[in-house]
């Protein structure tokens, strides 16, 4: 089958072998696959991946109880026996793989081999480009799991990207007090024509006066950014992941009693269901659909365009 093969670098083979599924795991062939942010920095050398990239997808199940219907995957795989699993935090698996990110080949190829219990059915009504964001919406909801918060709340949310532009429309369902703080003033004007706030990095207020701040920057520079914009005794919502070390002096998180929330993968169900009430609307996010051959210039497309799609299979 056709792969795109992170390797130490990228490469796109023809010829990679068809996965087997064993126990109760799926073949999926897969229709459509997203570019995120965690590709990059994968291929920046983050978490040491190999083997194929991809972890946004949506796709056919080849066997199984959903066979021939359109699906959908939670992306870590879990063992469902150890004390994590035990403890209804399955995410957190001690024993878990991770599509695309963690000893699981990913998505960026004909076929791809989840886990049952990972899938979701796709509603006929949520077309193809528009399910393939279901994972990266289900992240966003993920805040919403984690933190309270409330209509009156100021949240920020630092970065302009595609992460940042699926929490910020999750957040505007919860808050009128959204503001989001970017570099790029074309992505920023994404969000107000859906009637959200948004400044310049050099116009951020000033005054450290909100409640919340969530860093979708996906750079280094977020969390120490978001320490100038946050509250004392606010909250910092960590959604950035960096390959390497940072550094950071941690004495504001005790002088000004911040808490920190680390906030990864989300919850599936509601994700299906804001995209199909169209709550949030992901179309005007696509800016590339490539072939899955032109893999390698996808990666590099995404480093500077919003999403980046690659069509794997047609019907
Ligand atoms: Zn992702
Ligand atoms: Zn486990």
């Amino acid at each position: 089958m056709r792969a795109l093969l992170l390797d130490g670098h990228v490469s796109f083979r023809a010829d990679y072998p068809r996965p087997t599924p064993s126990g109760d795991d799926v073949l999926v062939r897969v229709s459509m696959a997203g570019v995120c942010e965690t590709d990059l920095q994968l291929v920046r050398g983050y978490m040491g991946y190999s083997g194929i990239l991809g972890h946004e997808f949506v796709g056919v199940a080849e066997s199984g109880p959903y066979a021939g219907r359109r699906v959908v995957g939670e992306i870590n795989c879990a063992c469902g026996t150890c004390a994590l699993c035990s403890r209804g935090l399955a995410t957190h698996c001690a024993n878990r793989t991770v599509i695309g990110i963690l000893r699981h080949d990913g998505a960026f190829a004909d076929y791809l081999v989840v886990p049952q219990r990972n899938l979701h059915l796709v509603p006929d009504s949520v077309p193809d480009e528009i399910a393939v964001f279901t994972e990266p919406v289900a992240a966003a909801f993920q805040v919403l799991a984690q933190v309270a918060v409330n209509a009156a709340d100021r949240v920020i949310v630092l970065g302009d990207g595609r992460l940042g532009n699926l929490c910020a429309q999750v957040l505007a369902g919860v808050t009128s007090h959204l503001l989001v703080v970017g570099k790029h003033r074309e992505k920023l004007s994404l969000l107000e024509a859906r009637g959200i706030r948004t400044a310049l990095l050099d116009g951020a207020p000033a005054d450290r006066s909100a409640d919340i701040v969530v860093d979708c920057t996906g750079s280094e520079t977020g969390l120490p950014t978001a320490l100038t914009l946050v509250r004392p005794r606010g909250t910092i919502v960590l959604k950035t992941t960096v390959a390497g070390t940072q550094t950071l002096a941690w004495a504001p998180f005790v002088i000004d009693e911040i808490t920190l929330v680390g906030s990864r993968c989300g919850p599936f169900g509601r994700a299906l269901l804001a995209l199909d009430r169209r709550e949030v609307d992901v179309r005007p996010l696509i800016q590339e659909r490539l072939p899955l051959e032109r893999g390698i210039e996808a990666l590099e497309l995404a480093t500077q365009r919003l999403k980046v799609l690659l069509e794997v299979s047609r019907g």
